[in-house]
């Protein structure tokens, strides 16, 4: 059994359905066929959920560009009479009732009522078309099988519940081919849930977990995991092979590759994680296994970018030291409103951490902060991971910037650094 995962960008309109359906239609053997919402899809959901919760009326034109959208890619995939088109209607009348009602106080929760929208009708188009194109498959909710705590956004699996009802639902008895969503689940009282954005990847590592998949291939519209994200740097060169262990440091420094949760239980159950171009779905791509002979024998630099970074500096007004007792009260408040540290240096009077700016900006932290502290902070930065640096490969992206915090170790040299437009 395997599982395929088709991200958004392969599904953004007919040709990338009937490119799915080729790719599908020759591979043999058990299938589960994860798909994310087509498009940007997803952004636009989330466009038409903020008008929802703020009961603006750009709710409903907002309703009618997600509608024509799909709608468009159907009426060149499917004949008028054919049943898609009432199926995807119930959708959308689904949509159009939780509309009309005021939305809850909850933002995440209403959130998470709407936003696996993109994923139902997506894998529903996916499913009819193959079926049409005769390649005979079976449409799964997959709420019905992963389930999760009630973090609305950020839901966690619960393995154990889970295990059994993806068991029950993915029999194979009478099918060999299932088509399935990614990035949504439900809570145990049937109330959607979802992952986090970008999820898809994590949620066909669940199902390839439980179902002990041979393999996980990931479709997308890169050769494979590149050395360098080719919005920012010049020149990427494929990786043919990496280790797990390097796969989840490359995403935990910013990588947008794969979903960072993704490998751990890839890893935990032994299954290769295969990244491929479903633009060229005859070239290799990239493997992550445990191979470890490839971390040693492969020497190339891999450059990752985290861009939109502020670097948030504390001092002790008193001139007494950053101990432990002071940073784990300055942790704590991190915690408390959920920002994630990217990079952090101590002296012996200043603790200087970077985090992605978040959303409802930095005031809230710097208040927090203030209490005990005098906080100073540099934002428009971006953080540069380099992975087996050289002086060549330092010099070429750095040397040229402003460095705000630097740090290496022997494999990982790290920068803070003012954000050119290239980059920003
Ligand atoms: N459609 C969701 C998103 O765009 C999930 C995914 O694509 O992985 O975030
Ligand atoms: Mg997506």
């Amino acid at each position: 059994m395997r599982v395929f995962k088709f991200g958004g960008a392969s599904v953004k309109d007919a040709k990338g359905v009937k490119n799915l359906a080729a790719i599908v239609s020759k591979a043999e053997g058990e299938l589960i066929v994860v798909v994310s919402a087509m498009g940007k899809m997803t952004n636009a959901l989330e466009i038409l959920i903020k008008a929802h919760y703020k009961r603006e009326e750009e709710r409903w034109t907002q309703l009618e560009l997600i509608k024509n959208y799909h709608n468009q890619i159907m009426d060149e995939l499917f004949e008028t009479s054919d049943m898609i088109f009432q199926e995807i209607d119930t959708l959308y009348q689904q949509m159009e009732d939780r509309l009309e009602r005021k939305a809850s106080l909850d933002f995440d929760y209403e959130y998470d009522q709407l936003i696996g929208y993109g994923e139902l009708i997506s894998t529903r188009i996916v499913s009819a078309y193959l079926n049409k194109a005769g390649v005979k498959n079976r449409w799964m909710d997959a709420r019905f099988c992963l389930r999760t705590d009630n973090k609305w956004r950020d839901a966690s699996i619960d393995w154990e519940l889970s295990d059994e009802l993806v068991k029950e639902a993915f029999t194979f008895d009478d099918e060999s081919i299932y088509v399935t969503q990614g990035f949504i689940g439900s809570t145990v009282s049937d109330l959607t849930t979802s992952l986090g954005r970008e999820g898809s990847d994590f949620s066909a590592a669940v199902f390839g977990t439980i179902l002990k998949a041979e393999k996980v291939e990931i479709w997308k519209d890169v050769p494979g995991i590149l050395n360098a994200d080719p919005q920012y740097f010049e020149n990427p060169k494929k990786i043919d092979s990496m280790s797990y262990r390097e796969a989840v440091e490359l995403t935990f420094f910013g990588a947008k590759v794969i979903h960072p949760k993704t490998i751990k239980p890839l890893k935990n159950n032994n299954i290769p994680l295969h990244v491929r171009s479903f633009l060229k779905p005859e070239s290799s791509g990239t493997i992550i296994d445990s191979e470890q002979a490839t971390e040693t024998t492969r020497k190339i630099p891999v450059f990752i970018l985290k861009p939109k970074q502020v670097l948030i500096t504390l001092s002790q007004p008193d001139f007494s030291f950053m101990d432990e007792e002071s940073m784990s009260w300055v942790f704590g408040i991190f915690h408390d409103l959920d920002l994630k540290i990217n990079l952090m240096q101590h002296s012996a009077l200043n603790l200087s951490v970077s985090i992605d700016i978040p959303e409802q900006g930095v005031l809230e932290l710097i208040d927090r902060l203030s209490e005990q502290f005098e906080v100073r902070y540099n934002d428009g930065l971006e953080l540069i991971t380099i992975r087996y640096y050289t002086p060549e490969a330092i010099e070429k992206e750095i040397a040229h910037r402003t460095v705000y915090v630097e740090q290496k170790t022997r494999r990982i040299a790290r920068f803070l650094v003012k954000s050119t437009k290239k980059g920003s």
